[in-house]
């Protein structure tokens, strides 16, 4: 069933244009991955979607109900969680507290603190430490944990990996397949390591120059397909054609 469905979007800051009429849907409980070089407009896309930033025309559906113009926290409370690059946790409050907070502002459903720790578990013996405190990793856990405790039907995660170390990394994915298996939350996710994300990856959108230039399941494009629409090889091909 379609929950998210975008169409048309354009979205951009002062005369640049970073998201070019990008349309795509997303199904409940599907993970999609989003790719694409530094600048392709993959955040510009996420903030549009979670409306931390304005869309300029198109319309955003979730659920069949427009929030092309809802305010950011009104997506929050209809199901649309976005775990940002950087992370912006409260640094003085405890992993607790975070996690608590979150759960105020969002939808009513099936997560919970208890819920919250049994899917990343690495959260628990934390509670009592002040967010602030915590390894890149850890913080990285923690947010993910905050978006779930708003009860998203759709959680965007921009880059979870970024900064991390390997045994971060791995440890990271390895919850967040758990997640996959636990709720039928819908995912986005933006990740640099192509392997990864084509691994991860129900479906992926390949973003160039503020477009999509490449969608479909993973194996069946192979590797090559997608490092081509990455890099813009594909395109000059098609434009050159
Ligand atoms: P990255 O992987 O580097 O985060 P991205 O694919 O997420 O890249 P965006 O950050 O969305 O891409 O950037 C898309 C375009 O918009 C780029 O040309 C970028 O320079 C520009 N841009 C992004 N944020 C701003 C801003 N706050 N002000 C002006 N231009 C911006």
């Amino acid at each position: 069933m379609t929950l998210l469905s975008v169409t048309n979007l354009v979205a951009g800051h002062g005369l640049l244009t970073a998201v070019r009429e990008v349309s795509f849907s997303l199904d409940t409980g599907e993970v999609l991955g989003l790719i694409g070089a530094n600048g392709a407009g993959k955040t510009t896309l996420f903030r549009t979607l979670a409306g931390v930033h304005p869309a300029i025309s198109g319309t955003i559906l979730l659920d069949d109900v427009e929030v092309t113009d809802s305010s950011a926290f009104r997506r929050v409370a209809r199901g649309i969680a976005m775990v940002p690059e950087g992370r912006r946790l409260f640094a003085e409050m405890s992993v607790r507290e975070n996690l608590l907070v979150a759960g105020e502002n969002g939808r009513r459903g099936p997560w919970s603190l208890d819920g919250v720790l049994a899917a990343l578990p690495a959260l628990a013996p934390l509670l009592n430490v002040p967010a602030g405190g915590l390894s890149g990793g850890q913080r990285q856990a923690v947010a993910i944990g905050r978006a779930l405790m708003s009860n998203p039907k759709v959680l965007l995660l921009d880059e979870v990996s970024l900064g991390l170390s390997p045994v971060a990394i791995e440890g990271l994915y390895e919850q967040l397949e758990g997640l996959k298996r636990q709720a039928d939350t819908a995912m986005i996710v933006v990740e640099q390591d192509l392997d990864r994300a084509m691994g991860f990856s129900d479906r992926v959108l390949c973003m160039l120059e503020g477009r999509i230039v490449l969608e479909g399941d993973p194996q069946a494009l192979g590797k090559q397909a997608i490092t081509d629409a990455y890099f813009g090889l594909a395109h000059l091909e098609v434009t050159h054609a």
